[in-house]
C-alpha cells in the first residue's frame, strides 16, 4: 500500500534513480518539490528539458556545448597543437577553472574499466585518433589516477607511441584515486606543470 499518493510515489521513485540520491533525500527533495510554487517547479522542469534537448557534443573535443564547437576549440587563441585528454567535462572545466592552461582539450566520457566492462571501444578513443592525423605537437594525459584512469592513461600513451606525437602525463600531485573535479586549482597546475614524457 502507498504512503503518499501515487504521484508523489512517482515522483520519489524518479528522484532515487539519480545518482548520489538516497531513498531519503528523494524523499526530502520531493516534499520540497511539491511545496514549492508552480512557476518555480515549472522553470526547474523547463530548465531540465531545455539541457536535454539542446545540449551536445562538440565535433572536436566531445564535451557538452550548446553549438556545434565548444567555446575552447572555437577561440583562435588557443594552442590547438596541444591536446588534454580528460574522462569527462566536469575534468574540462576543473582545468578550465585555473585559467591557465592554454592548449585544447579531448573528452573521453568514460575509462577503460575491464571490471565494469568498457573496453577502448566504449569511450572517445577512436575520435582521439582522428585528430592526431591533424597538426598536434602534444598530447597530455589528465585522466584520473584511479585504477581505471592509469589504465586509460597507459593504453594511450602505447595508442601515440607510434605516431612520434609527444605523450605526457600530469604529475602525481594528484592524490590516487582522487577525481579530477575535486581537487584544487593550484594542484591542478602543480600536476599540469610537473607533467613528465611517457
Ligand atoms: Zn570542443
Amino acid at each position: 500500500m502507498s504512503l503518499y499518493s501515487g504521484y508523489i510515489d512517482k515522483l520519489i521513485d524518479e528522484l532515487a534513480a539519480l545518482p548520489g540520491i538516497g531513498g531519503k533525500s528523494a524523499q526530502r527533495l520531493a516534499f520540497h518539490l511539491i511545496h514549492l510554487p508552480k512557476d518555480k517547479v515549472k522553470r526547474l522542469a523547463d530548465a531540465i528539458l531545455d539541457a536535454r534537448e539542446n545540449v551536445r557534443y562538440c565535433k572536436e573535443c566531445f564535451t557538452l556545448t550548446d553549438s556545434d564547437v565548444c567555446p575552447v576549440c572555437a577561440n583562435k587563441n588557443r594552442n590547438h597543437k596541444m591536446i588534454m585528454v580528460v574522462e569527462n567535462a566536469r575534468d574540462l572545466a576543473a582545468y578550465e577553472k585555473t585559467g591557465r592552461y592554454e592548449g585544447v582539450y579531448h573528452v573521453l566520457h568514460g575509462a577503460i574499466s575491464p571490471m565494469l566492462g568498457i573496453g577502448p571501444g566504449d569511450i572517445r578513443l577512436k575520435e582521439l585518433l582522428q585528430r592526431l592525423q591533424g597538426d598536434v605537437e602534444e598530447v597530455i594525459i589528465a585522466t584520473n589516477s584511479s585504477l581505471e584512469g592509469e589504465t586509460t592513461a597507459m593504453y594511450i600513451s602505447k595508442m601515440i607511441k607510434p605516431t612520434g606525437i609527444r605523450v605526457t602525463r600530469i604529475a602525481s600531485g594528484v592524490p590516487v584515486g582522487g577525481d579530477l573535479e575535486y581537487i584544487d586549482e593550484v594542484t591542478l597546475l602543480r600536476a599540469l606543470e610537473g607533467r613528465v614524457e611517457l
